[in-house]
């Protein structure tokens, strides 16, 4: 059944949203450029619901831009823009008539830096996403949902008995697990990772990792990574992304994690995995 259903209300205000449970984004040819400087070149991908899609290439190619288009926080950048599609569930997200906020809360963010409201505590940090989006919970629908999602970001147990101590204060590990939970509070169907674990030490690292294949049967997640291994352990499929001499970032080649490590189409995506540039 491909029939788009229309919008409802969840209950828990904060707007329309377009169904629960994790969704299939599409790119459907993703173009972008800063000004006159073109950096993306009609990308298509598709990212299966309940599977890890990671986002692999060199620097400067487009993974961030691209990232940043999949929930409209391209947009905001004054000198960009765009043209192609983005669907969630085949829903466009960029359709007129459909707010920027509810792109926002049904398709998370969490960045390469760790950035927990630094003052704030543990606890209202992650709740802090309900306020931003209108969401209305009472006390103890709160408590619950920040024990749920420090669970689900694998930090309850370390932070249980101390909630009303600053985000800040925690460490870098644990401030981008913090990160995990606080955008899992609004309950997004996609979650997209910018180089989530670049700023981390290894034991953080494999802890992340744990906490993204956990989450798979929960949100549809998006991680771009530079680390081979990482795309390997995690990611069921995997795009390469290419900007050759200038030109506009292509998709080299896309499909199973597995088929692409051992047995890559593309020489270029044969040599960037195996460490040759
Ligand atoms: P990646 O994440 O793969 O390293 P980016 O998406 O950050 O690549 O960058 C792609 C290209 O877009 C680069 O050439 C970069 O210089 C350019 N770019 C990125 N952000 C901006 C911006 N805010 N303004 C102008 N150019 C940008
Ligand atoms: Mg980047």
């Amino acid at each position: 059944d491909t029939a788009v259903q229309p919008p409802v209300e969840d209950g828990r205000g904060g707007g329309p949203r377009f169904g629960d449970g994790p969704a299939t984004l599409r790119a459907d040819a993703v173009s972008a450029w800063f000004g006159d400087h073109k950096v993306l070149d009609r990308v298509s991908l598709t990212m299966p619901a309940r599977q890890v899609t990671a986002l692999i290439g060199p620097s400067g190619c487009g993974k961030s831009t691209f990232l940043r288009i999949l929930n409209r926080m391209h947009e905001l950048i004054g000198s960009a823009s765009l043209a192609g599609r983005v669907l969630l569930d085949e829903v466009d997200i960029y359709d007129r008539g459909r707010r920027i906020t509810h792109a926002r809360r049904e398709i998370g963010m969490v960045f390469q830096k760790p950035n927990p409201f630094p003052a704030m505590s543990i606890y209202d940090n992650v709740v802090a996403g309900l306020r931003l989006n209108a969401i209305r919970t009472g006390r103890e629908g709160k408590d619950d949902l920040v024990e749920e999602c420090l669970t689900k970001a694998g930090l309850w147990k370390e932070v249980r008995d101390r909630l009303r101590q600053p985000g800040g204060a925690l460490s870098g590990g644990q401030q981008q697990r913090l990160c995990i939970a606080r955008s899992l509070a609004v309950r997004p169907r996609v979650l997209l990772m910018d180089e989530p674990c670049s700023a981390l030490d290894p034991t953080s690292t494999r802890r992340i990792e744990e906490t993204i294949h956990d989450l798979r049967d929960e949100v549809t997640i998006v991680i771009v990574t530079h680390n081979m291994q990482q795309a390997a352990r995690v990611s069921d499929n995997c795009a390469f992304f290419l900007a050759a001499h200038g030109t506009p970032g292509v998709i080299v080649e896309h499909g199973g994690t597995h088929a692409m490590f051992n047995s890559p189409q593309d020489e270029r995506t044969s040599d960037y995995v195996n460490g040759r540039f």
